[in-house]
């Protein structure tokens, strides 16, 4: 058998036709005609009211973070199982960040222990989606509408999932997305900036553009751009766009396809919640799948690394995820010593699968007798 590696990126066949266009049509500068039509794709597909393309997720969330004004004393609320750039856009402006443990039944903030952290200097609640699996918006709305905060969706891996029929992305003030290689919909490196609360809409295109109001003078509405704000560089190059939007014209496909994989794990592998307690994910009845990944939390430490072991022999690469930000080098030392037990648990037991449009039938079965093969035979 072939290795099958955790992730191979999809191509549509069109990328490099749209990235020569835009060099040859001398528009491969930002804020372009493939930008344009991207931002077009989403706004219309999922009701989101304002978008911009960015470089990376982790550079949406700083846009977000400089949007939201948020500054050295505020307080931050957020998962500490989650990527580092969830975290890293609001200590960079001085924030004090408070971490929260997850669910028992999934990796997402667990809501039930945030409102004890809030004091009078919190001023956004940060939350991840994990593996594109709402978080319990109604209950995340209620607090930041009650205690007047923000609600920042980190949604790197929330493209194409919703919470009772409503887009992932749509609630927060803003909301960030990745197009990062290992996500469903890619461009090597983008990201996006939802911007759903108005307040915020007309600033954010000038900090996007380096502080400028050229956006608004390519639409023709001023007759001379100026420095009118602070801002930098987030918008990507239309080269990148272009690759973005070869991806968009298969977005259905994209997600039909890997919606059928995760749903093939889903049912080879339910013997394993039965028979050995070893879980699958969890979707609560709000939420829906998008395909994103598929996981197994494991009944230790010791069993996930025989078992990331004993499928690598096997040539099939499974890879654990997250190393919770609390207990991080760069924060342990400033953490208030709350024991995050649950993101302890998926730190050291979660592990997951490959899981790519080209995954065949045959190699998804292997991957998943294998995996029933070591818990039977108690390797
Ligand atoms: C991938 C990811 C990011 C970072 O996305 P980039 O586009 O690489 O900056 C941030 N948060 C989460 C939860 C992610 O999965």
């Amino acid at each position: 058998m072939e290795r099958i590696p955790f992730n191979k990126p999809y191509l549509s066949g069109k990328e490099l036709y749209y990235i020569s266009k835009t060099i040859h049509d001398g528009r491969a500068a930002g804020n372009q005609t493939f930008t344009k039509k991207s931002q077009a794709f989403f706004e219309s597909k999922y009701g989101f009211s304002k978008t911009l393309l960015t470089t990376s997720c982790t550079d949406a969330l700083e846009l977000g973070s400089l949007l939201l004004d948020i500054r050295e004393g505020d307080e931050i609320i957020l998962p500490s199982y989650t990527f580092v750039s969830t975290a890293n856009p609001f200590i960079l402006r001085g924030a004090k960040l408070v971490f929260v443990d997850s669910n028992q039944l999934n990796p997402n903030i667990d809501c039930d222990a945030i409102e004890p952290l809030i004091t009078n200097r919190t001023k956004a609640i940060v939350v991840v989606h994990y593996g594109g699996v709402a978080c319990d918006m109604a209950r995340l709305k209620e607090l930041t509408e009650r205690y007047g905060l923000f609600l920042v969706e980190d949604a790197a891996q929330a493209i194409d999932s919703f919470y009772h029929g409503r887009a992932l992305g749509s609630f927060g003030d803003v909301a960030a997305f990745s197009f990062h290689e290992t996500k469903n919909i890619i461009c090597g490196e983008g990201g996006m900036l939802v911007i759903n609360n108005e307040k915020f809409q007309q600033r954010s295109e000038i900090l996007w553009e380096k502080g400028t109001n050229r956006s608004a003078f390519f639409r023709g509405e001023i007759n001379k751009y100026e420095w009118v704000d602070v801002g930098s560089s987030f918008l990507p190059s239309d080269i990148l766009s272009a690759f973005l939007y070869a991806q968009l014209e298969n977005l259905e496909d994209i997600q039909q396809a890997r919606l059928l994989k995760w749903e093939r794990y889903n049912d080879g592998l339910a013997t394993l919640e039965e028979q050995y307690d070893v879980k699958r994910p969890h979707l609560p009845d709000y939420a829906t799948k998008n395909g994103h990944l598929f996981y197994l939390v494991c009944r230790s430490l010791d069993e996930r690394t025989k078992l990331i072991d004993y499928l690598k022999d096997k040539q099939i690469q499974a890879v654990f995820h997250y190393l919770s930000l609390h207990d991080s080098p760069y924060f342990r030392s400033q953490h208030d010593g709350r024991d995050l037990v649950f993101c302890k648990e998926y730190t050291d037991r979660l592990v997951r699968l490959p899981l790519y449009y080209e995954l065949t039938s045959g190699q998804q079965d292997y991957v998943i007798d294998s995996i029933l093969h070591f818990y039977r035979s108690n390797i």
